[in-house]
C-alpha cells in the first residue's frame, strides 16, 4: 500500500504532484532547496547551485489560456504571455489556494535516494535529506522526481576546439541575468534556443556587436498569430491534430514548413532548419527577424575555431575582437542525488522512461519522473496529468491495466535538440485515457454541442483534462467557454 510520498522539488512540477497525491489521498512531504516555491519561476539575481536560473527579462512563451493548472485559471486581468514574477505569484497562488504550503518542507535538499533494503518485496526507497547541516534518512513508499531539467548546463567544449585559448569572457546562459554589464563589447552567442535568441536580441541593444551562432537553424515563431491571437490558441486544437494526423506525410510537412515561413522566409535570414520538416520546438522570438533586418544580430553558422581573440565559423567568415563568448548549449539530464544512476539515466546518457515517467526495468514501479517529456504544449497542464496518472501508477492501480505498447525513449539533449518531441494532444489524450479523463467527443456532442464544437475545433487548453471522470473540476465547462474572452481582456 502506497501511502508516504517524497516529492523532490516544489517547481511547477512539485506542486502538480503534491496536490495530486493529496486528491488521492496520500501523504505527500515535499522537500526544496530554496526557501520558496515556484522552481525556475523563482529569479534571483545569481545562479544558484543545482537549481535552474533564468534572465531577468524571461516572459512565458505559452499563453495564459494555455498554461495554467487545468483546475486554476490565471487572473483575467493577466496579459497573454506572462513577465516571469507573476507566473511566479500565480504558482504561489496554487500552492496558497490547495493548501499544498504545509506539505513542503523549504531549505533541505535531498542528497540521497536509495532502495530500501527490502524494495523487492516493498517498493520502497529510503530518502536522505539534508537542512541546517543535519543529515536525516526517511523511508517513502514512492518518490516523485520533480527536480527540473534545466539546472546542469550542457558546454559540450570539444565541440568548440581553440575554447582554451580564447582570451575573452565566456560562460554558460544560465548565468546571463541582464545586459548592461555588456555595454559596447562584442558578443557571440552559441546556439539558436529560446535563450540563445532571447540574449542574443536584448544584448543588441546595447552591446557594440552581436552574433548568433546556429549550428542546425530553427523554426522561429512569433507569439502573436494570425489577427493577433495567441499562437497556441490557434495550433494546438484537436481538429489540428486531427488533420495531421489523416493527411499523407509530404502533405502535412508541406503545410508545416509553409506556416513556419508564413511570416518570413528563414532561408533568407540564415535561420533555416537542417531538417525542414523536423518538428523541434521551435524558437519564440517576436523582434530576432527585426534585428537581423536591422543588422543588429548577425547570424552565423557553427563555429569552426576559437583563437585568442577571434572566432573562425564554418562558412570560413571570422568575427574579430570577440569579447565574450555566451553558449546557450542547453542542459544535460541530471539527478545527482539518485544512488543507483542507472534508475534513470541508462547508458549513454539516455534517459528511458515508460510513457516519458516511469523507469521501466524496477521490479516496483514506484518512482515516477516528472516534466522531463517536452511538447509543443505548456507544462502546468502536461504535469498536472502526468502526476495523475503517475499517482495511479504507484499504487499499483493503472500499470495492469494498461496496455502500451511501447516506452518513451528520451534521448539526451544536445545543445537545443530534444530528439523526440511527443504530439501534445496524442500525449495528453493517452495518459488520459488510461486514467478514464479523456473527453468523449461523441457524448460532448449529443449532450453539450456547442461545448464539443468549442472542444474540437478551439483550442486545447488545459481544462478540458478536468471536464469529466475522476478528477473533474466543475468550473471546467464554463472556463472552455470563455476562454477567447479573458484572452482578449
Ligand atoms: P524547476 O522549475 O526547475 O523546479 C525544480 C525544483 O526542484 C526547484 O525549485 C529546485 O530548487 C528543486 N530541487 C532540485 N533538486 C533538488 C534537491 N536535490 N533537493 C530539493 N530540491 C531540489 N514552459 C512552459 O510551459 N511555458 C513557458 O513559457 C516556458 N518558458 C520557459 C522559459 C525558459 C527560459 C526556460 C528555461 C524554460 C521554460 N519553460 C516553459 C519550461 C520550464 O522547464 C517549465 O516551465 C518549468 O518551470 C519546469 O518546472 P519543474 O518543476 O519541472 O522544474
Amino acid at each position: 500500500m502506497v501511502r508516504r510520498v517524497a516529492v523532490v522539488g516544489a517547481g511547477v512540477s512539485g506542486l502538480a504532484a503534491i496536490k495530486c497525491c493529496l486528491e488521492e489521498g496520500l501523504e505527500p512531504i515535499c522537500f526544496e532547496r530554496s526557501d520558496a516555491v515556484g522552481g525556475l519561476w523563482y529569479y534571483t539575481d545569481k545562479a544558484e547551485e543545482g537549481r535552474a536560473s533564468i534572465y531577468r527579462t524571461v516572459f512565458t512563451n505559452s499563453c495564459k489560456e494555455m498554461s495554467c493548472y487545468p483546475d486554476f485559471p490565471f487572473p483575467d486581468d493577466y496579459p497573454n504571455y506572462m513577465h516571469n514574477t507573476r507566473l511566479q505569484h500565480y504558482l504561489c497562488k496554487y500552492a496558497e489556494h490547495f493548501g499544498l504550503l504545509q506539505h513542503i518542507q523549504f531549505k533541505t535538499l535531498v542528497t540521497k535516494v536509495r532502495k530500501h533494503p527490502n524494495f523487492s518485496v516493498t517498493g520502497q526507497w529510503e530518502v536522505v535529506t539534508q537542512r541546517d547541516g543535519k543529515e536525516e534518512t526517511t523511508v517513502f513508499d514512492a518518490v516523485m522526481v520533480c527536480s527540473g531539467h534545466q539546472v546542469y548546463p550542457n558546454l559540450p567544449f570539444a565541440d568548440f576546439p581553440g575554447i582554451e585559448k580564447f582570451k575573452g569572457c565566456y560562460f554558460h546562459s544560465r548565468e546571463y541575468k541582464e545586459p548592461e554589464k555588456f555595454r559596447g563589447k562584442k558578443v557571440l552567442v552559441t546556439g539558436l534556443g529560446n535563450s540563445g535568441s532571447d540574449i542574443a536580441v536584448e544584448l543588441s541593444t546595447v552591446a557594440s556587436e552581436v552574433c548568433l551562432s546556429t549550428r542546425s537553424g530553427s523554426w522561429v515563431m512569433s507569439r502573436v498569430w494570425d489577427n493577433g491571437y495567441p499562437w497556441d490558441m490557434l495550433v494546438i486544437t484537436r481538429f489540428q491534430t486531427w488533420l495531421g494526423k489523416i493527411l499523407p506525410r509530404a502533405l502535412s510537412d508541406w503545410l508545416y514548413v509553409r506556416s513556419m515561413n508564413r511570416s518570413f522566409k528563414h532561408e533568407n535570414f540564415g535561420l533555416m532548419p537542417l531538417d525542414r520538416a523536423s518538428r523541434k520546438e521551435p524558437v519564440f522570438n517576436d523582434d530576432l527577424p527585426g534585428r537581423i533586418a536591422c543588422g543588429v544580430v548577425v547570424i552565423k553558422p557553427n563555429v569552426k575555431q576559437f583563437r585568442e581573440t577571434s572566432v573562425l565559423f564554418q562558412d570560413g567568415t571570422v568575427q574579430d575582437d570577440v569579447d565574450v563568448v555566451v553558449f546557450a548549449t542547453g542542459y544535460i539530464y541530471s539527478y545527482p542525488f539518485m544512488e543507483d544512476q542507472s534508475i534513470i539515466k541508462s547508458r549513454d546518457n539516455e534517459v528511458i522512461l515508460y510513457k516519458g515517467i516511469i523507469p521501466p526495468q524496477l521490479e516496483k514501479p514506484t518512482i515516477a519522473v516528472i516534466g522531463l517529456v517536452q511538447t509543443l504544449g505548456a507544462i502546468m497542464p502536461t504535469v498536472d496529468l502526468q502526476c495523475r496518472w503517475a499517482v495511479k501508477v504507484l499504487q499499483g492501480k493503472t500499470l495492469t491495466s494498461l496496455s502500451f505498447p511501447f516506452l518513451s525513449f528520451l534521448p539526451q539533449r544536445q545543445g537545443n535538440n530534444t530528439t523526440l518531441q511527443p504530439d501534445y494532444i496524442t500525449y495528453m489524450d493517452e495518459l488520459a485515457s488510461a486514467i478514464g479523463v479523456k473527453p468523449s467527443m461523441m457524448k460532448l456532442l449529443l449532450t453539450d454541442p456547442r461545448l464539443a464544437l468549442e472542444v474540437f475545433f478551439g483550442p486545447c487548453t488545459p481544462y478540458q483534462f478536468r471536464l469529466m471522470g475522476p478528477g473533474k473540476w466543475r468550473g471546467a465547462r464554463k472556463a472552455i467557454l470563455t476562454q477567447w474572452d479573458r484572452t482578449l481582456r
